[in-house]
Protein backbone atom coordinates (compact mmCIF):
# COMPACT_ATOMS: atom_id res chain seq x y z
CA UNK A 1 0.00 0.00 0.00
CA UNK A 2 1.15 3.22 -0.71
CA UNK A 3 1.53 6.27 1.90
CA UNK A 4 2.56 10.16 1.88
CA UNK A 5 4.95 8.67 4.33
CA UNK A 6 6.62 7.14 1.12
CA UNK A 7 7.25 10.38 -0.72
CA UNK A 8 8.01 12.67 2.54
CA UNK A 9 10.69 10.41 3.04
CA UNK A 10 12.42 11.95 -0.58
CA UNK A 11 12.00 15.59 0.14
CA UNK A 12 15.30 16.86 1.87
CA UNK A 13 15.10 17.29 5.72
CA UNK A 14 15.33 20.98 6.24
CA UNK A 15 18.81 21.94 7.89
CA UNK A 16 17.64 22.06 12.19
CA UNK A 17 18.14 25.60 12.17
CA UNK A 18 15.13 26.24 9.70
CA UNK A 19 12.78 23.40 10.67
CA UNK A 20 11.86 26.33 13.64
CA UNK A 21 8.40 24.82 14.56
CA UNK A 22 9.14 21.59 16.35
CA UNK A 23 7.27 18.32 15.52
CA UNK A 24 4.44 17.78 17.75
CA UNK A 25 4.46 14.06 18.89
CA UNK A 26 0.85 12.16 18.52
CA UNK A 27 0.52 8.61 18.92
CA UNK A 28 -2.70 6.56 17.10
CA UNK A 29 -4.70 5.73 20.33
CA UNK A 30 -4.93 9.60 20.67
CA UNK A 31 -5.58 9.91 17.03
CA UNK A 32 -8.38 7.87 17.29
CA UNK A 33 -9.62 9.15 20.89
CA UNK A 34 -9.43 12.83 18.67
CA UNK A 35 -11.83 11.08 16.05
CA UNK A 36 -14.13 9.90 18.90
CA UNK A 37 -14.31 13.20 21.07
CA UNK A 38 -14.30 15.81 17.81
CA UNK A 39 -11.49 17.08 18.48
CA UNK A 40 -10.65 18.03 14.98
CA UNK A 41 -11.89 21.54 13.36
CA UNK A 42 -11.28 23.41 10.45
CA UNK A 43 -10.26 26.25 9.25
CA UNK A 44 -10.59 28.01 5.76
CA UNK A 45 -8.54 29.90 3.25
CA UNK A 46 -9.81 32.46 0.56
CA UNK A 47 -9.79 31.37 -3.33
CA UNK A 48 -9.34 34.66 -4.54
CA UNK A 49 -10.07 35.79 -8.54
CA UNK A 50 -7.32 37.65 -9.62
CA UNK A 51 -9.55 39.62 -12.24
CA UNK A 52 -11.91 41.66 -9.74
CA UNK A 53 -10.64 40.58 -5.93
CA UNK A 54 -13.72 38.47 -5.44
CA UNK A 55 -13.51 35.41 -3.19
CA UNK A 56 -14.53 32.62 -5.27
CA UNK A 57 -14.34 29.98 -2.52
CA UNK A 58 -12.52 28.47 0.14
CA UNK A 59 -10.32 25.28 1.49
CA UNK A 60 -10.98 23.45 4.41
CA UNK A 61 -7.90 23.18 6.58
CA UNK A 62 -7.75 20.47 9.31
CA UNK A 63 -6.81 21.68 12.50
CA UNK A 64 -6.90 19.47 15.85
CA UNK A 65 -7.37 21.02 19.33
CA UNK A 66 -5.97 18.81 21.50
CA UNK A 67 -6.86 19.42 25.16
CA UNK A 68 -3.41 19.58 26.28
CA UNK A 69 -0.70 19.70 22.86
CA UNK A 70 -2.68 22.46 21.92
CA UNK A 71 -3.34 23.22 18.22
CA UNK A 72 -1.81 20.74 16.23
CA UNK A 73 -1.60 20.86 12.23
CA UNK A 74 -2.38 18.61 9.58
CA UNK A 75 1.06 17.18 8.52
CA UNK A 76 1.89 15.95 11.89
CA UNK A 77 -0.81 13.73 12.40
CA UNK A 78 -2.76 13.42 8.54
CA UNK A 79 0.34 10.98 7.41
CA UNK A 80 -0.09 8.74 10.77
CA UNK A 81 -3.98 9.17 10.47
CA UNK A 82 -3.18 7.22 7.12
CA UNK A 83 -0.82 4.72 7.59
CA UNK A 84 -3.21 3.43 10.17
CA UNK A 85 -6.52 3.33 8.63
CA UNK A 86 -7.90 6.43 10.42
CA UNK A 87 -8.06 8.42 7.64
CA UNK A 88 -11.24 7.66 6.07
CA UNK A 89 -13.27 8.92 9.34
CA UNK A 90 -11.17 11.62 9.38
CA UNK A 91 -12.63 12.79 5.92
CA UNK A 92 -15.91 12.35 6.74
CA UNK A 93 -15.88 14.32 9.58
CA UNK A 94 -13.75 17.45 7.45
CA UNK A 95 -16.46 17.11 5.11
CA UNK A 96 -19.77 17.35 7.97
CA UNK A 97 -18.33 20.41 9.42
CA UNK A 98 -17.33 22.30 5.46
CA UNK A 99 -20.69 21.23 4.51
CA UNK A 100 -22.33 22.93 7.95
CA UNK A 101 -19.99 26.16 6.97
CA UNK A 102 -21.27 26.21 3.41
CA UNK A 103 -24.82 26.00 4.37
CA UNK A 104 -24.11 29.24 7.00
CA UNK A 105 -22.67 31.08 4.44
CA UNK A 106 -25.48 29.94 1.67
CA UNK A 107 -27.90 31.32 4.27
CA UNK A 108 -26.36 34.52 4.46
CA UNK A 109 -25.94 34.75 1.15
CA UNK A 110 -22.50 34.16 0.27
CA UNK A 111 -22.48 31.69 -3.07
CA UNK A 112 -18.75 29.73 -2.09
CA UNK A 113 -17.56 26.71 -3.28
CA UNK A 114 -15.77 24.73 -0.91
CA UNK A 115 -12.61 23.23 -1.45
CA UNK A 116 -11.60 19.35 0.70
CA UNK A 117 -8.16 17.79 0.68
CA UNK A 118 -8.87 14.21 -0.14
CA UNK A 119 -5.65 11.58 0.94
CA UNK A 120 -4.32 9.60 -1.57
CA UNK A 121 -5.24 6.19 0.35
CA UNK A 122 -9.04 7.66 -0.40
CA UNK A 123 -9.03 7.04 -3.89
CA UNK A 124 -8.69 3.51 -3.30
CA UNK A 125 -11.90 3.43 -1.09
CA UNK A 126 -14.85 3.39 -3.27
CA UNK A 127 -16.86 3.15 -0.48
CA UNK A 128 -15.76 7.06 0.89
CA UNK A 129 -16.88 7.85 -2.55
CA UNK A 130 -20.10 6.83 -1.81
CA UNK A 131 -19.97 8.32 1.86
CA UNK A 132 -18.95 11.28 0.44
CA UNK A 133 -22.00 11.78 -2.14
CA UNK A 134 -24.37 10.73 0.39
CA UNK A 135 -23.80 13.26 3.10
CA UNK A 136 -23.31 16.00 0.47
CA UNK A 137 -26.92 14.93 -0.93
CA UNK A 138 -27.98 15.17 2.52
CA UNK A 139 -26.89 18.17 3.33
CA UNK A 140 -28.82 19.43 0.49
CA UNK A 141 -25.39 21.03 -1.10
CA UNK A 142 -25.04 20.39 -4.83
CA UNK A 143 -22.23 18.71 -5.80
CA UNK A 144 -20.79 21.45 -7.84
CA UNK A 145 -20.69 23.48 -4.43
CA UNK A 146 -17.93 20.92 -3.29
CA UNK A 147 -14.49 20.55 -5.14
CA UNK A 148 -12.21 17.99 -4.00
CA UNK A 149 -8.34 18.18 -4.05
CA UNK A 150 -6.50 15.47 -4.72
CA UNK A 151 -2.21 16.01 -4.24
CA UNK A 152 -0.54 15.47 -7.67
CA UNK A 153 1.97 12.46 -6.38
CA UNK A 154 -1.12 10.68 -4.76
CA UNK A 155 -2.78 10.48 -8.25
CA UNK A 156 0.27 9.58 -10.40
CA UNK A 157 1.18 6.88 -7.65
CA UNK A 158 -1.66 4.41 -9.44
CA UNK A 159 -3.37 6.29 -12.47
CA UNK A 160 -5.50 3.48 -12.93
CA UNK A 161 -7.26 3.03 -9.34
CA UNK A 162 -7.63 6.82 -8.95
CA UNK A 163 -9.46 7.20 -12.21
CA UNK A 164 -11.79 4.94 -10.90
CA UNK A 165 -12.74 7.03 -7.53
CA UNK A 166 -12.35 10.37 -9.49
CA UNK A 167 -14.42 9.35 -12.95
CA UNK A 168 -17.24 8.87 -10.41
CA UNK A 169 -16.69 11.93 -8.27
CA UNK A 170 -16.81 14.20 -11.38
CA UNK A 171 -20.05 12.28 -13.38
CA UNK A 172 -21.86 13.10 -9.65
CA UNK A 173 -20.53 16.70 -10.26
CA UNK A 174 -18.03 17.71 -7.66
CA UNK A 175 -15.00 19.24 -9.05
CA UNK A 176 -11.56 18.03 -8.90
CA UNK A 177 -8.48 19.84 -8.23
CA UNK A 178 -4.81 18.50 -8.82
CA UNK A 179 -3.21 19.87 -5.79
CA UNK A 180 0.57 20.92 -5.67
CA UNK A 181 0.86 20.82 -9.38
CA UNK A 182 4.66 20.93 -10.29
CA UNK A 183 5.85 18.80 -7.43
CA UNK A 184 4.95 15.05 -8.75
CA UNK A 185 5.32 13.56 -12.54
CA UNK A 186 2.64 13.64 -14.31
CA UNK A 187 2.44 13.57 -18.41
CA UNK A 188 0.19 15.35 -20.18
CA UNK A 189 -1.50 12.29 -21.39
CA UNK A 190 -1.77 11.29 -17.40
CA UNK A 191 -3.08 14.98 -16.97
CA UNK A 192 -5.82 14.97 -20.00
CA UNK A 193 -7.07 10.83 -19.06
CA UNK A 194 -8.58 11.90 -15.60
CA UNK A 195 -11.53 14.46 -15.59
CA UNK A 196 -10.08 17.39 -13.07
CA UNK A 197 -11.66 20.61 -13.35
CA UNK A 198 -8.78 22.73 -11.33
CA UNK A 199 -5.02 22.63 -11.07
CA UNK A 200 -2.96 24.03 -8.35
CA UNK A 201 -0.12 25.13 -8.97
CA UNK A 202 2.28 24.72 -5.77
CA UNK A 203 3.66 27.27 -3.80
CA UNK A 204 7.28 26.50 -4.27
CA UNK A 205 6.86 28.15 -8.24
CA UNK A 206 4.53 31.11 -6.88
CA UNK A 207 6.52 32.24 -4.02
CA UNK A 208 9.16 34.77 -4.81
CA UNK A 209 8.62 34.22 -8.84
CA UNK A 210 8.40 37.66 -9.09
CA UNK A 211 12.00 38.09 -8.23
CA UNK A 212 13.10 34.69 -10.12
CA UNK A 213 12.87 34.00 -14.30
CA UNK A 214 13.57 30.94 -13.85
CA UNK A 215 10.17 30.04 -10.99
CA UNK A 216 8.50 32.92 -13.82
CA UNK A 217 9.01 30.81 -16.75
CA UNK A 218 8.16 27.22 -14.71
CA UNK A 219 4.95 29.39 -13.04
CA UNK A 220 3.59 30.66 -16.93
CA UNK A 221 4.50 26.95 -18.02
CA UNK A 222 2.08 25.38 -15.55
CA UNK A 223 -0.46 28.10 -15.94
CA UNK A 224 -0.37 27.48 -19.94
CA UNK A 225 -1.01 23.86 -18.75
CA UNK A 226 -4.33 24.82 -17.12
CA UNK A 227 -5.32 26.81 -19.89
CA UNK A 228 -4.96 24.20 -22.75
CA UNK A 229 -6.12 21.62 -20.48
CA UNK A 230 -9.00 23.39 -20.50
CA UNK A 231 -8.72 23.99 -15.90
CA UNK A 232 -9.46 26.43 -14.18
CA UNK A 233 -5.98 27.74 -12.55
CA UNK A 234 -4.95 28.55 -9.11
CA UNK A 235 -1.64 29.58 -7.60
CA UNK A 236 -1.14 28.43 -3.81
CA UNK A 237 1.07 29.89 -1.43
CA UNK A 238 0.82 34.04 -2.60
CA UNK A 239 2.52 35.91 0.08
CA UNK A 240 3.68 39.00 -1.34
CA UNK A 241 1.59 41.73 -3.91
CA UNK A 242 4.14 41.43 -6.57
CA UNK A 243 3.85 37.85 -7.02
CA UNK A 244 0.34 38.20 -6.83
CA UNK A 245 0.24 41.36 -9.83
CA UNK A 246 2.89 39.05 -12.00
CA UNK A 247 -0.05 35.67 -11.79
CA UNK A 248 -2.80 38.18 -12.96
CA UNK A 249 -0.71 39.19 -15.69
CA UNK A 250 0.48 35.64 -16.67
CA UNK A 251 -3.27 34.39 -17.17
CA UNK A 252 -3.76 32.45 -13.49
CA UNK A 253 -7.50 32.61 -12.44
CA UNK A 254 -6.83 32.43 -8.89
CA UNK A 255 -4.82 33.25 -6.25
CA UNK A 256 -4.52 31.46 -2.40
CA UNK A 257 -2.30 32.73 0.20
CA UNK A 258 -1.07 34.66 3.17
CA UNK A 259 -1.21 37.71 1.06
CA UNK A 260 -5.14 37.72 0.60
CA UNK A 261 -5.43 35.55 3.64
CA UNK A 262 -4.20 32.84 6.70
CA UNK A 263 -6.57 30.04 7.41
CA UNK A 264 -9.68 31.61 9.60
CA UNK A 265 -12.12 29.60 11.72
CA UNK A 266 -15.39 29.69 9.76
CA UNK A 267 -17.12 32.39 11.67
CA UNK A 268 -14.66 34.96 10.58
CA UNK A 269 -15.12 34.90 7.07
CA UNK A 270 -18.13 37.25 6.26
CA UNK A 271 -15.99 39.83 8.32
CA UNK A 272 -12.84 39.51 6.72
CA UNK A 273 -14.75 39.77 3.32
CA UNK A 274 -16.46 42.91 4.65
CA UNK A 275 -12.73 44.13 5.19
CA UNK A 276 -10.48 43.05 2.23
CA UNK A 277 -12.55 43.16 -0.90
CA UNK A 278 -11.53 46.57 -1.83
CA UNK A 279 -7.68 46.02 -0.95
CA UNK A 280 -7.84 42.62 -3.08
CA UNK A 281 -9.48 44.14 -5.78
CA UNK A 282 -7.08 46.93 -6.41
CA UNK A 283 -4.14 45.13 -5.83
P1 LIG B 1 -2.33 21.89 0.97
O1 LIG B 1 -3.62 21.24 0.63
O2 LIG B 1 -1.38 22.13 -0.13
O3 LIG B 1 -2.73 23.23 1.73
C1 LIG B 1 -1.98 24.40 1.68
C2 LIG B 1 -1.10 24.57 2.88
O4 LIG B 1 -0.30 25.73 2.69
C3 LIG B 1 -1.86 24.81 4.18
O5 LIG B 1 -1.09 24.31 5.26
C4 LIG B 1 -1.91 26.34 4.23
O6 LIG B 1 -2.11 26.86 5.53
C5 LIG B 1 -0.54 26.67 3.72
N1 LIG B 1 -0.49 28.01 3.12
C6 LIG B 1 -1.49 28.68 2.52
N2 LIG B 1 -1.07 29.87 2.05
C7 LIG B 1 0.25 29.97 2.36
C8 LIG B 1 1.24 30.98 2.14
O7 LIG B 1 0.99 32.03 1.57
N3 LIG B 1 2.49 30.71 2.59
C9 LIG B 1 2.80 29.53 3.23
N4 LIG B 1 4.04 29.38 3.66
N5 LIG B 1 1.88 28.56 3.44
C10 LIG B 1 0.61 28.78 3.02
P2 LIG B 1 -1.71 23.39 6.39
O8 LIG B 1 -3.06 23.88 6.79
O9 LIG B 1 -0.67 23.19 7.43
O10 LIG B 1 -1.95 22.02 5.63
C11 LIG B 1 -0.87 21.27 5.15
C12 LIG B 1 -1.33 20.11 4.30
O11 LIG B 1 -2.07 19.17 5.10
C13 LIG B 1 -2.29 20.52 3.19
O12 LIG B 1 -1.56 21.01 2.10
C14 LIG B 1 -2.99 19.20 2.90
O13 LIG B 1 -2.21 18.40 2.05
C15 LIG B 1 -3.02 18.54 4.27
N6 LIG B 1 -4.38 18.70 4.83
C16 LIG B 1 -4.95 19.79 5.41
N7 LIG B 1 -6.23 19.53 5.78
C17 LIG B 1 -6.48 18.25 5.40
C18 LIG B 1 -7.63 17.38 5.47
O14 LIG B 1 -8.71 17.74 5.94
N8 LIG B 1 -7.49 16.12 4.98
C19 LIG B 1 -6.32 15.67 4.41
N9 LIG B 1 -6.27 14.41 3.94
N10 LIG B 1 -5.23 16.45 4.31
C20 LIG B 1 -5.31 17.73 4.80
MG1 LIG C 1 -5.08 21.47 -0.74
MG1 LIG D 1 1.59 22.77 -1.68
MG1 LIG E 1 -1.53 22.47 -2.06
Amino acid sequence: QITLDKYANKKPTPPPELNRQAKVVVSVPEIASAIINKQFTTYFQPKILLANGMIKGVETLIRWQHPEKGMIMPNDFIPLAEEHGLIHDITLQVLEMSLEWLQYWHAHGLNLNVAINLSSLSLADLGLVEQIDQRVSNSGITPQSITLEITETAVMADVALSLNSLARLRLKGFGLSIDDYGTGFSSMQQLARIPFTELKIDRSFVDGASDSLQLSNMLSIAIETARKLGLHCVAEGVENADDWVLLKRLGCDTAQGYLAAKPMPGDELIDWIKQNSKRLRDL
